[in-house]
Parts: structure tokens; C-alpha cells; sequence
């Protein structure tokens, strides 16, 4: 033992990884959680299959990060993607990889794995102190409140792993923000990530359609083309399709522009064929007759041209079929945070040297989304609260042995 003592702030992926790593190396690790079970979060995405990592090549996959790429490159060079699945596998837990390249525990959920996570972490002398929630500095320690009553502690180094602010009601509410802000440490401001938007639906069309899924289509928008499937709310979109361009469309919003999502709603068929069809159709029948003999369309993506056209498009049919191969559906503004699968903002990266330590408070470090990255859905944002969280054990290694 290193008689070292290191207080992990926070129990989420990032903080029970960093946990691992330093108590295999010696470390008297401690994590603090405010919630009354650690890792609430990393649970409730194992309800839509624990999309733990992806398979894709690794170049790519280490340019998902968007401006934080070069940032977390050395964290994601020293925790690949096929090092996550090892990791799994070690802890009982076999992966696959599904159609989409994505890679899921064969269990499909994330139980198993955090009871074999938490098992190994007891072994290794890791104490888990659930319901300490940190509340800020005190007196060159870390203030926590707890079940028995005030309590500072003074460790020989910490890490914070606080997470985003999506889902607050899971843990992660951002409120240590202001307290890294009182000591004069950069955070930007948190922004929905991987989130819907709100669309100014018709009630009528909202109300009838709410919950209706809109497949195999293709959207475009500044990130480019995806095709996939979304799900029309009562107040807008959401699902994957939606995900995948939502940094995109919440940055146009933010920048003063009006986002649009464009979407081929029959990307199967050339804009010449729905043309020609359409035109074969007696102008005297219903828009709904029309739209399904000419072009195949009924249901919800029948009444999405009604909704998003305009009523000259409607009739011509020539315009009519440059509608369905390009319907620009305009969003006004990202759902509210605490909807979001993620969250954009957090630390910002100046403030890091590269073993994650706060540059501003030696022997302070930090790891997972609670930093200034975001990526989509597909299982990056797992790998990368798995390998900050390394990367920062790694560091607080160094720095105590220095
Ligand atoms: C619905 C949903 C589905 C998702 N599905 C996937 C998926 O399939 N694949 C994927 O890659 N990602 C997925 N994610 C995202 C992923 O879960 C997060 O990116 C990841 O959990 C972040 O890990 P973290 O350790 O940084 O933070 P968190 O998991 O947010 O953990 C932070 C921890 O810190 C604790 N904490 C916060 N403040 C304090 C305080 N003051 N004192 C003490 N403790 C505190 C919190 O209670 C929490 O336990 C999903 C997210 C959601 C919401």
C-alpha cells in the first residue's frame, strides 16, 4: 500500500473506472456519491441495451469528438474500443456487435456488469460512501454532506467525476459548476446533446401523431446525411435519427439562424419517378389518394407533407415530389437539458493539464462528461467516461509518486 488516500467524487462510469485503476495499483480509494447507489445513470442507459462501445475502425471512431478529437486522443489511444469489450468480458459480461456496428452486453442491460464492477471494486479495498454529497471547497478540503452531518476530508489527491446535466434526477446536476466558477476555473455553459427539438406541430397533427415512428428515411442537415429512423412528439422530434444531427441543429439555433431538418421521406425512389407517378394522378382526388398511389406514402409520412407543405407544393406535382425527397422540417429549439441523452460544455480544456489535473488546483483532477467534450449515440460517450477516467487514475498516480 502507498498509504495514499484519494477521494473519487462521483460514482459514474468515470469515477468507479479511475477507482479501479488506482486501487489495483495500491491506492486507499474512496468514492463519494451523493445518490443512495452509485452509477444510476450507466443503469438507466442499460434500459435501451447498454450501447457500451462501437466497432467501427478506430480512426474513426477517435474522430467522433468534434473539437475535443485531439483532446481526448491520448485517454482513447490507451482505452479502445476492443480494450472496453476485454474489460467487459473480464467482468462477466460478453458483447456483441449489432447491425449498426454498435457494440451491446449479450444481456442487454447493465446490471450484471455493475454488480461484477462493484464486486471487484470491494475486492480491491475500494469504499463506497453512498449519500455524501460533495458541496464545494472548505478550508483546503472537500466539504460533503451526509446522512450523520457535515463532513470535510482531506485526501492526498481527488478526482471529480460529476457527469453532464442531462437527467439531473439521476444524480448529475451540475450544481458543482458555480463552485469550480467561485475558484476562478473556466466551465462552459451546458447545452442538450443528443437531444429532440421542438417542432411547432399543428395540434391537430401533434396530438394524432404523437409517439409515431417515421422509418427509413434519410435527414440532412450541416452534419451531413443519415439515414435511420425518427419519432414525432407532441412537441417535436426525437429518436436516433434526430440525435445524430442534433449538435448541428441546437448550434444553428444557437448562432441566430433558423434549423432546418430536411428529410427524404421515400430515399428508395428518384425525385423523377415520384414525379412522374404523381402526375398520373387525377388532380380531383384527395392529397392522401394521391400521396399513396403516386408515391407509396400513408400514415404519418403522408401527413408530414400535409404538415410541412405548403399548400402550392401541394398540388403541383412536380413540387409535390420535391417535397417528399427533401422535406425541410424546422425545428425552434432543443428539448430542456434534463430530457437529453448527454450533455455539450463542462470543464474547459485550458483548465486541464494532460493528466487531467485542474492546472489551477494541483493534485485536483477531473474525468467524464462533466469536461468539454460531446459525441453522438453509438456507445462514445461510455468509451470516453471510461478512458478519461484511466487516463485521470493514471495521472493521480504519477503526480502522487512525483
Ligand atoms: C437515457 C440515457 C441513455 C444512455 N445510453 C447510453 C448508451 O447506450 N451508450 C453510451 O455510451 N452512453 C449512454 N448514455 C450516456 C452515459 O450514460 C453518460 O455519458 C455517462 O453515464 C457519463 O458518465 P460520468 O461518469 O461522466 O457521469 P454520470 O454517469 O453522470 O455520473 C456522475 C455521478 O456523480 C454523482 N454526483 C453528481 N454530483 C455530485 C455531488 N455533488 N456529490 C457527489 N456525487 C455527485 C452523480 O450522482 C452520478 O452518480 C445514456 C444517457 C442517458 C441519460
Amino acid at each position: 500500500m502507498s498509504g495514499k488516500e484519494i477521494a473519487i467524487i462521483g460514482g459514474g462510469p468515470a469515477g468507479l473506472m479511475a477507482a479501479e485503476i488506482l486501487s489495483s495499483a495500491g491506492h486507499s480509494v474512496t468514492v463519494y456519491e451523493a445518490m443512495p447507489t452509485v452509477a444510476r445513470k450507466f443503469l438507466l442507459a442499460g434500459k435501451s441495451g447498454l450501447n457500451i462501445t462501437h466497432s467501427e475502425d478506430y480512426q474513426r471512431f477517435s474522430k467522433r469528438f468534434g473539437s475535443a478529437n485531439s483532446y481526448l486522443r491520448d485517454a482513447l489511444d490507451a482505452f479502445r474500443p476492443g480494450d472496453v469489450r476485454a474489460w467487459a468480458a473480464e467482468l462477466e459480461t460478453a458483447t456483441f456487435v449489432g447491425s449498426s456496428g454498435r457494440v451491446f452486453p449479450v444481456a442487454m442491460k447493465a446490471s450484471p456488469l455493475l454488480r461484477a464492477w462493484i464486486r471487484r471494486l470491494g475486492a480491491q479495498g475500494v469504499a463506497i460512501k453512498t449519500k455524501h454529497r460533495w458541496q464545494g471547497f472548505s478550508d483546503g478540503g472537500y466539504l460533503f454532506e451526509t446522512p450523520e452531518g457535515d463532513l470535510v476530508v482531506r485526501p492526498d489527491a481527488a478526482l471529480l467525476a460529476l457527469g453532464g446535466r442531462s437527467w439531473p434526477r439521476l444524480g448529475s446536476d451540475g450544481r458543482w459548476v458555480d463552485w469550480l466558477r467561485d475558484e476562478a476555473i473556466a466551465v462552459r455553459d451546458f447545452q442538450p446533446a443528443n437531444c429532440g427539438f421542438d417542432v411547432n406541430w399543428s395540434t391537430v397533427f401533434g396530438e394524432r401523431f404523437a409517439g409515431a415512428a417515421v422509418k427509413s428515411v434519410v435527414a440532412t442537415s450541416p452534419a451531413g446525411s443519415t439515414q435511420g429512423e425518427f419519432v414525432v412528439t407532441k412537441h417535436g422530434i426525437e429518436g436516433s435519427l434526430v440525435y445524430a444531427h442534433a449538435a448541428a441543429l441546437r448550434d444553428t439555433l444557437i448562432s441566430g439562424q433558423s434549423a432546418i431538418l430536411v428529410v427524404d421521406l421515400m430515399p428508395g425512389r428518384t425525385l423523377e419517378r415520384i414525379e412522374r407517378d404523381l402526375a398520373k394522378q387525377d388532380t380531383k382526388t384527395s392529397l392522401a389518394n394521391r400521396l399513396r398511389k403516386g408515391a407509396g406514402l400513408d400514415g404519418v409520412k403522408a401527413n408530414l407533407v400535409r404538415e410541412c407543405g405548403r399548400d402550392a407544393e401541394l398540388h403541383d406535382p412536380a413540387r409535390l415530389a420535391r417535397l417528399i425527397k427533401a422535406l425541410p422540417i424546422p425545428v425552434v429549439a432543443p428539448r430542456p437539458i434534463a430530457e437529453a441523452i448527454s450533455s455539450a460544455g463542462g470543464v474547459a480544456w485550458d483548465e486541464i493539464d494532460e493528466h487531467y489535473m485542474l492546472k489551477q488546483r494541483p493534485g485536483l483532477f477531473v474525468a467524464g462528461e462533466m469536461i468539454d467534450w460531446e459525441a453522438p449515440t453509438g456507445g462514445y460517450l461510455l468509451t470516453a467516461c471510461f478512458a478519461t477516467g484511466r487516463a485521470a487514475a493514471r495521472g493521480i498516480s504519477s503526480w502522487l509518486r512525483a
